[in-house]
């Protein structure tokens, strides 16, 4: 027989095999990637305290709940290419000198070089009161002390059993996208890598200088910085005794950050990675290892926002943004609840003849207190929590409603269709979107009624996701609108695969189209327009020069404070009335 290559849980492993596994002396087995024994030894069972059963083809989980969370989290990491290692005591039942179980886990391949499983063994080890050894959680790539010790550390620092508390200076970095170095440069590159900018960070610790000798010396762990890697792709620091300065600090997270991100050379291959710092020196506030983590992970949040390669150290006022933003969070919740939300209407005129042909839904928050709340204040975090789903399909539904409402009070539609913002985040998850349409469909409203407002930079933020909702949306018989049309970053290539219904000319370029430059921009955008056959409509219309420039240079339709600003259901209805009854066209 054939000595197989690859675990498979279905078919039995060659007997001379099975001898072989049995006779090994230390606790070993092999896993297949979905958890399941493929082969274990006696020694393995018994370190598991199973007797007597056979595991062949049984997730580990089903023979040692006790362990399936420590086991399940290193075989994920193996799978992934990485050999760790973790304790299998109680964390803090360790005493210095008392043995305790390793269970270490590395990827299995099979003859071509695939990850099929992976191999675990455990052995015993005598935990040592020396910094590195005590780091029994320590990651087996990078030798780096792992999170349980760094937050031990950190606990030590900040709040000491005895003697005052202290602040420390602890620092956060976090790789972009380390999945994609792995994915171009392969997995062992990328292990590579991460070794490099461990050690480029020890030495960086290292040549710091070393806190000058005096009495009463604070313990070892207390006195040393430490380095650790606290995910795949993200490291912390912490510097011991002295504590640097704010400034020193400022300094230290430059150099750290150019660290990391100074290119890696690795036989021929050269990776440039670039990276976020969050940094913290701790104040009184900081009373344990936890709320320090928590500011310093603000900060490198922060640092995130500000683009690649951004350092921000933590400020009082980055918490208290997020328990802001969590607050506004639970308000917005209970907002959709109780249906504070309400739509306001702007009009949209064809230009050649003024007539009101279109309207745009603009949300608005009726908060019982402040009044009404424009969406700048509230939309990102709509955004972020992806409460925009829900609060995205009100939106439609109380659009057609209120068209409803106008066609009841009128006895004829006022408008030919209102147009509705979407957010890309709608677009990720379209399901419920394409839900909500088509049920309004299955009630009868036309939805050829409604255009669907999509930014371009949404449009682009994920081409392919956008291909499929749009051509979706398209089937629906629904208009699409390109909103915000010139803001992106060129959209044209994929804009021509959509048959996009109209394009919104930004209001940064309706504003500055009494320029010479500003008012070429337009007349580009609307030739644009002409060859995809879209209609375009220009936003932010505000005084008579830009009407007429407009409409010379033959822009089809116009919004703005010119005609008039957003304005509630009932509002709109007379207006929209009045208008029709103005210039001539109202009902018979
Ligand atoms: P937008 O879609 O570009 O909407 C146009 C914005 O310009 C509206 O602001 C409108 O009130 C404002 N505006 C219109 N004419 C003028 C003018 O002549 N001068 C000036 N200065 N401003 C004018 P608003 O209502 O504050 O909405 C801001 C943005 O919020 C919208 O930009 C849209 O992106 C988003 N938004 C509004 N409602 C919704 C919604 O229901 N869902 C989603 N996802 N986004 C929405
Ligand atoms: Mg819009
Ligand atoms: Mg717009």
């Amino acid at each position: 027989m054939a000595p197989k290559t690859s675990p498979d849980a279905e078919a039995p492993i060659p007997e001379w095999i099975a001898r072989f596994v049995a006779d090994i002396p230390s606790a070993v087995a092999l896993l297949d990637r979905e958890l399941r024994y493929v082969a274990a030894n006696n020694r393995w069972l018994n370190a598991f305290g199973i007797v007597g059963e056979s595991v062949i083809g049984q997730r580990h989980e089903q023979i040692d709940p006790a362990s399936a969370l420590l086991l399940a989290d290193l075989h994920r990491r193996a799978l992934a290419g990485e050999t760790v290692e973790a304790s299998l005591a109680d964390d803090d039942a360790l005493t210095e000198g008392a043995s305790h179980r390793i269970i270490g886990v590395r990827p299995h391949h099979d003859r071509d070089g695939t990850i099929v499983g992976v191999v675990a063994t455990v052995h015993e080890a005598l935990a040592v009161a020396t910094e590195k050894s005590l780091q029994y959680a320590t990651d087996a790539l990078t030798g780096l002390a792992g999170r349980h010790c760094f937050m031990k550390r950190i606990r030590a620092a900040i709040a000491p059993e005895a003697g005052p508390r202290r602040p420390a200076a602890i620092f956060l970095l976090d790789i972009d996208n380390f999945k994609g170095v792995n994915d171009l440069h392969g997995a062992s590159i990328g292990d590579e890598v991460l070794r490099v900018i461990a050690n480029r960070l020890l030495a960086s610790t290292r040549s710091r200088p070393l806190p000058s000798a005096r009495a009463g010396r604070p313990p070892a762990t207390q006195r040393s910085d430490m380095v650790a890697r606290l995910g795949a792709d993200e490291f912390a620091i912490i510097l011991g005794n002295p504590t640097p300065s704010l400034g020193d600090a400022d300094a230290f997270a430059r150099r750290l950050l150019q660290l990391a991100v100074s290119p890696v050379l690795i036989g021929e291959q050269r990776v440039r990675l670039s990276a976020n710092l969050g940094y913290i020196v701790t104040t009184e506030a900081h009373r344990t290892e936890d709320h320090a983590m928590r500011d310093l992970d603000a900060a490198l949040q922060e640092a995130k926002q500000r683009g690649p390669n951004s350092a921000k150290a933590w400020e009082p006022a980055l918490t208290s943004n997020v328990g802001r933003r969590l607050a506004l969070l639970d308000q917005l919740r209970a907002a959709l609840d109780e249906n504070q939300f309400v739509l306001h209407y702007q009009p949209i005129l064809r230009l050649d003849d003024g007539h009101v042909v279109g309207a745009e839904a603009l949300l608005r928050w009726n908060h019982p207190s402040d009044g009404l709340v424009p969406p700048a204040a509230f939309l990102p975090v709509l955004e972020e929590t992806g409460l925009i789903v829900p609060v995205g399909c009100w939106v439609l539904r109380e659009t057609v409603r209120q068209m409803q409402v106008w066609q009841m009070l009128y006895g004829r539609d006022l408008l030919d269709w209102v147009s509705v913002n979407v957010s890309a985040r709608q677009f990720n998850d379209p399901s419920v979107l394409l839900a909500t349409l088509a049920e309004i469909r299955d009630s009868g409203f036309p939805l050829s009624r409604l255009k669907i407002e999509i930014t371009e930079s949404a449009v682009m933020r994920n081409p392919q996701i956008t291909r499929s909702v749009l051509t979706e949306l398209q089937e629906l018989g629904i208009r699409i609108a390109i909103d915000d049309f010139g803001t992106g970053y060129s959209a044209l290539g994929a804009l021509r695969d959509y048959q996009v219904d109209t394009m919104k000319i930004d209001r940064g370029f309706t504003s500055a189209i009494d320029t010479p430059d500003g008012k070429e921009l337009v007349l580009a955008m609307l030739k644009i327009a002409r060859i995809y056959g879209a209609d375009v409509v220009a936003e932010g219309v505000e005084t008579i020069v830009q009407r007429d420039i407009l409409r010379r240079s033959g822009c089809g339709y116009a919004q703005g404070y010119l005609f008039a600003k957003p304005m509630d259901g009932s509002f709109f209805g007379a207006f929209a009335l009045t208008h029709l009854v103005e210039t001539g066209d109202a009902a018979d």
